[in-house]
């Protein structure tokens, strides 16, 4: 730390993002990323943007917006793009929440609230998960802070009803309640179906997992008109251009071919499910997953080691050091290929113990 850094950031801890090496090739289950490539027509409307770098990205991204409310079913000022669905977490935390506005969240959850809220300086509670990882929905009913819940829930995939969403966000109607929809393709219920009906909910969401777009970085929050211009605020306030030109393109090509996407997704289901199913068998305790990870836990190998195991295998998983995971690994749901190579190795592994 330099001597001019701020006083303010003295207890921040950086959030540490999962590894993405380059010294070699891994089979890589370590931070949700689809296995499958973007559709041709994304490759191609990459490429045709490249040739009009020189000129800024439009910061209305009018015509991903449309074509984004189109595919959704809202209307176009009820989203804001976002630079991953990261930013509209952070723009979210930074727009309505603040010294008296405290935030509650799960105790293993997203890494990045508690990062956000001390980067900004809100107070926070961090509620704990039932011990079987559930989100108590009673625990935030009428609690009367403002709440951000990752449904499907990370990293233990676990996912709250939308009766159950709808409660929270029906019994704190003077807080807002963002919901972080990044994995709701593999299997959850959306609440932006919610959104009309709420003044106070927010759904964010990405193109990171279910579209194959991790590394173009584009994500969204759905909400009201007025959250949403008040999200806008803070965008036109921070990075207008936030969406690069490239990234623009590829969202647009992206929904323009949904049922590509949605079609891996299914295949991804299915993958989890022969996963998780094999793993049971191997002796693992294999939390019921409705993202395209697993969290799962062996009663023969400790969590640590596992992960080192695998990681000298090739084959790259999530360890968290928390206190109440950190037995459990979580493994990015990947093609069925790489799921058998993660098996056999699993079996290698339990077989030298
Ligand atoms: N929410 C959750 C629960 C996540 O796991 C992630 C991925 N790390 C994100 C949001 C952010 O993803 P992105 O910024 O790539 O949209």
């Amino acid at each position: 730390m330099s001597r001019f850094f701020s006083n303010k950031f003295n207890s921040l801890e950086a959030y540490t993002p999962g590894e993405q090496p380059q010294d070699k090739s891994y089979i890589k289950l370590n931070t949700n990323e689809s296995p499958f490539p973007p559709s041709p027509a994304v490759i191609e409307a990459v490429s045709g943007e490249v040739g009009r770098l020189q000129l800024y990205s439009d910061p209305e991204c009018k015509l991903l917006v449309n074509k984004f409310a189109e595919v959704y079913g809202i209307k176009p000022e009820q989203v804001v793009m976002t630079n991953g669905s990261d930013e509209a977490l952070y723009f979210s935390f930074l727009a309505f929440s603040d010294a008296e506005r405290p935030i509650v969240f799960p105790d293993i959850t997203y890494g990045f609230y508690p990062v956000f809220a001390k980067l900004i300086g809100i107070p926070f509670e961090e509620i704990p998960l039932s011990d079987d990882l559930s989100v108590r929905v009673e625990d935030y009913v009428g609690i009367g802070k403002n709440i951000v819940l990752a449904n499907p829930n990370a990293p233990t995939g676990k996912c709250l009803s939308l009766a159950d969403i709808e409660r929270i966000v029906a019994s704190n109607p003077d807080n807002v309640v963002i919901i972080d929809e990044a994995y709701v393709d593999f299997g959850g219920e959306s609440a932006v179906s919610l959104i009309e009906k709420y003044n106070n909910l927010i759904v964010t969401g990405t193109f990171s997992k279910s579209r194959s777009l991790a590394g173009a970085r584009l994500g969204f929050a759905i909400s009201n008109k007025e959250i949403v211009k008040d999200l806008n605020t803070v965008r036109f306030s921070t990075n207008p251009y936030n969406i690069n030109r490239m990234t623009m393109a590829a969202g647009y090509a992206a929904l323009s071919e949904n049922s590509y996407y949605m079609d891996n997704c299914r295949t991804i289901i299915e993958n989890r499910e022969y996963t998780a199913e094999a793993l049971r068998r191997l002796g693992f305790e294999v939390v019921p997953s409705s993202a395209n990870f697993l969290f799962v836990k062996s009663r023969e190998v400790s969590g640590e080691r596992l992960y080192r195991d695998l990681k000298a295998m090739g084959i790259l998983v999530r360890h968290f050091s928390g206190e109440r995971i950190r037995e459990y690994n979580r493994i990015t749901v990947g093609t069925r290929e790489q799921m058998d190579a993660l098996i056999y190795a699993v079996k290698l592994i339990l077989k030298r113990i």
